[in-house]
């Protein structure tokens, strides 16, 4: 198996990606947009693409990298899984975006009500952002209150409720959140201490997944806790399975914990890369959901519904999460004894699916920014603060080769750590 392509013979100020950086930023304000903005990461990395198959990604200097990032999580089962890519193009071929949804709406809010024990219905959308809303407006019609408890440093979606930066938001647009901080029961009841007796939700993520900080997986108590304060107060659990959803289980990611949501929010790999969101409900919410008022051109888009589909069925039949971990811990294993061997001191946190790695005393990512423009440089794309993640076309060879190419990174680091 060739080890990927990462040389490139082009200067600099002729690269097909530093030409496109300068058209973008003419007609783009800022070149791009949030994450999808290069500036904030080591040099080195391609802000462009051509092709992604498996795991495998090209860059649009013809860079192919083993790909660890899987665009930031929808590929859950490999780049253009052609099984997935057939149900879509037949899909398409039939119709996609009509005068209302294709019968594929149906059979996949049926999909997910089998699959997903606290779900009773789901309703569907484009983003992560447009779930997560729609979860708090359910709550809110549902229980006529206004406050939303949300975990601070939790990444929630881009609108003025949650986006992470506050520029152009008014105070307003947040008046009725309140912060608490994940896995602190202490700031939990603090919190819903503040709401008073105007309580609508409490809003938490899968797991602490927070960008350049170690991961946390939830404590039982912590969530268990979250459970009982709804169940006493009428408020909804909202779980936010956005990035998380089906990596570690189908179900819903706290299935494993026995703690069952009200609400959840999906998105990303719900149809391996095609955009899609939904939201699943318990009964209690169902009249709620059907009372507020959501639309949007393209929700009732039928490839994909029909994306989802055959990606959910593909996903029951391959015992997922369990190969997902597996990979993933292949690849941190590796890590391990490569960063041992050189005495340098990795922290690797969270669920293997979604690895995070950071190295120890390295506030600044000086350690962390080098080490992946390094392994770019030798045909790995990593992420120096943000969580990765596995895909089911990361077999064990490419990881191995892989793990070819973070040993001469790793030896690059330890020559400056
Ligand atoms: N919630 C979580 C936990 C997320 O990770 C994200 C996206 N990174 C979102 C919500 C928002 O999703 P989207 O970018 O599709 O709007």
């Amino acid at each position: 198996m060739p080890f990927p392509s990462s040389a490139t013979a082009t200067p600099i100020q002729d690269n097909p990606d530093t030409l496109l950086r300068q058209r973008a930023r003419r007609v783009v304000p800022g070149g791009m947009w949030g994450h999808m903005n290069v500036a904030s990461l080591p040099e080195g990395y391609p802000q462009f693409y051509r092709s992604a198959k498996g795991c495998r990604l090209t860059d649009v200097s013809g860079r192919e990298y083993i790909d660890f990032m899987c665009s930031f999580g929808p590929i859950i089962l490999g780049h253009h899984d052609p099984e997935i890519d057939d149900a879509a193009i037949a899909q398409g071929r039939r119709g996609d975006t009509m005068n209302g949804p294709g019968e594929c709406l149906v059979e996949l809010a049926e999909l997910l009500v089998e699959t997903i024990p606290h779900a009773d219905w789901a309703t569907f959308s484009k983003n992560g952002t447009d779930a997560t809303t729609t979860c708090v407006t359910i709550a809110r019609a549902a229980t006529r209150r206004r406050k939303i408890l949300v975990a601070r440093g939790s990444y929630h979606g881009a609108v003025p409720w949650c986006t992470p930066s506050l520029v152009g938001v008014t105070a307003e647009d947040r008046a009725h959140i309140i912060y608490y901080d994940y896995n602190d029961l202490e700031s939990l009841t603090s919190a819903v201490e503040q709401a008073k007796g105007d309580l609508a939700a409490i809003l938490a993520t899968a797991y602490r997944h927070d960008v350049r900080r170690a991961q946390e997986m939830p404590t039982l108590d912590f969530l268990r806790t979250m459970r009982q304060i709804c169940d006493d107060t009428g408020a909804a659990l909202i779980l936010d399975d956005v990035r998380a959803g089906f990596r570690l289980h189908l179900g819903g990611s706290w299935e494993v914990y026995g703690v069952r949501p009200d609400l959840s929010a999906w998105s990303k790999a719900i149809a391996n890369g095609y955009p899609l969101a939904a939201v699943t409900g318990r009964d209690a919410f169902r009249e709620a959901a059907a009372s507020i008022y959501i639309t949007g051109s393209f929700w009732c888009s039928a490839v994909p519904m029909a994306a989802a589909i055959a990606t959910i069925r593909k996903l029951h039949r391959s015992d997922a999460a369990a190969k997902l971990e597996r990979a993933g811990d292949r690849f941190r294993n590796g890590l391990q004894k490569q960063a041992a061997r050189l005495g340098l001191s990795l922290q690797q946190t969270g669920p293997s699916q979604m690895p995070m790695l950071l190295f120890e005393d390295d506030a600044e990512f000086r350690l962390g920014g080098l080490f992946v423009a390094e392994a770019l440089a030798n045909g790995v794309f990593l992420h120096p603060w943000h969580n990765m993640f596995l895909s089911l076309a990361h077999s064990d060879a490419e990881i191995d080769l892989a793990l070819e190419g973070t040993a001469r990174a790793l030896e690059a680091v330890a020559r400056i750590a």
